[in-house]
């Protein structure tokens, strides 16, 4: 063995702690990617404020899961010994039969980004193109980077347009779409604008897109959605083999904690992103509770009344306090301030208010503000300056 001690050291060399930087060893595609940044360090923020902090950061159900969910999960946990169902059969005969499609157009991912990050991988190679909104979900464009692929960001409606400010302008989605293109990613209704386009709209957008084409529909906030000529992607699915539709149990079901989410495709694209799948990414907990969850339609109506009541009380106090929303057809508000909103954002943190800041989204005019439980609402309301 070589006497490591004794080796002269040489700048940047691994044997000397002090100038080594791995970052100089990533890869091109992690070398274009930052680390991802949660905002504030919540668990030390709730060791400070206690029961006083107002968490509207994450899109949360402030309602929290379904006792069966629960119930559910306690029963799994002594079998967290042995490894997990790597096919998940149990769940994915359940969403089966919830949603009247066929088993082997499934698959679990643990939470839909995951399944969002493996569609790149399996699909996209540094020879493609991959579209997606400007404000689009911010998950799309570290997929299309893992993937080394050519980012197409196209810009996004303007914030003057009457039903979808900010939101994705399929016409130009579509006009973007290259010889190259291999993957297309639209979240409906989207975060962090909560925009969302109609059924009829998607129809038309993907009667233009080849077939080669994939369309990948992120509806992590469907089931909040209440508002008319709005149903699913899935509907179009029988005529579009290449339209993939990919759901979370992290938003409505209340199991953010869980990482389960999944998706829903033509059975090849399924057999393809199995290959590359980790094949126990779904954990049993999370099985559990996400079949459970399914069958407690009470505890969903529940959440979906709770929060179109709470949503529209929320946006009307701010608008009555100065503060416009964008339309939203999911858990949160988009506050657009029309001037920068970092003073906002700190000035409601101080006071054990969490929102999140859009900056990093080139949105540093808006703030996303989670429907939380009324008492954290009205603790934002009492906070704002
Ligand atoms: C929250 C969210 C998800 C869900 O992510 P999970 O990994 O399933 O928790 C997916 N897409 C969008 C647009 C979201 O806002």
């Amino acid at each position: 063995m070589r006497n490591l001690a004794h080796k002269p050291e040489r700048a940047g060399s691994p044997d000397n702690p002090e100038t080594f930087d791995a970052a100089k060893l990533a890869n091109a595609a992690t070398a274009a990617l930052r680390a991802y940044d949660p905002g504030h360090d919540l668990p030390a923020l709730r060791a400070r404020f206690g029961a006083q902090i107002a968490e509207l950061g994450s899109n949360e159900n402030p309602l929290g899961p379904s006792p069966f969910a629960l119930d559910a999960m306690r029963a799994a946990l002594p079998e967290s010994f042995r490894y997990p169902d790597p096919r998940g059969a149990s769940l994915k005969a359940a969403l089966a039969r919830h949603l009247g499609v066929a088993e082997d157009r499934i698959a679990l991912g643990n939470g839909s980004h995951e399944l969002l990050i493996l569609l790149a991988q399996c699909f996209a190679d540094p020879a493609h193109s991959v579209v997606f909104s400007q404000y689009g979900f911010a998950v799309f464009p570290i997929a299309t980077a893992v993937a080394g692929a050519q980012p197409i960001r196209v810009p996004a409606l303007p914030r003057e347009h009457a039903s979808a400010p900010f939101g994705h302008d399929l016409d130009a989605i579509a006009a973007a779409i290259r010889a190259d293109t291999r993957l297309v990613y639209l979240a409906n209704p989207n975060n962090p604008t909560g925009t969302w386009f109609g059924d009829i709209e998607l129809e038309r957008f993907v009667a233009r897109v080849p077939e080669n084409v994939l369309v990948v529909v992120d509806e992590a906030y469907c089931e909040y959605v209440d508002v008319a000529g709005l149903t699913s992607a899935l509907r179009l699915a029988h005529r579009h083999p290449n339209l993939i539709v990919t759901r979370t149990f992290s938003k409505a079901y209340a199991l953010a904690g869980l990482r389960i989410g999944y998706l829903l495709a033509h059975p090849s694209v399924v057999a393809v992103l199995e290959r590359l799948r980790e094949s126990f990414n779904v954990n049993n907990v999370a099985l559990a509770g996400a079949e459970a969850a399914l069958t407690d339609h009470g505890h969903l109506d529940r959440a979906r009344e709770f929060n179109t009541g709470e949503r529209t009380w929320l946006a009307d106090a701010l608008a009555k306090r100065g503060y416009a929303c964008l339309p939203s057809q999911t858990n949160f508000l988009l506050v657009d301030l029309g001037r920068d909103a970092a003073e906002l954002e700190r000035h409601l943190f101080e006071r054990g208010v969490i929102v999140r800041p859009m900056g990093g989204y080139g949105l540093a005019q808006t703030l996303r503000i989670s429907v939380g439980s009324r008492a954290e609402n009205q603790r934002l309301l009492d906070a704002l300056p």
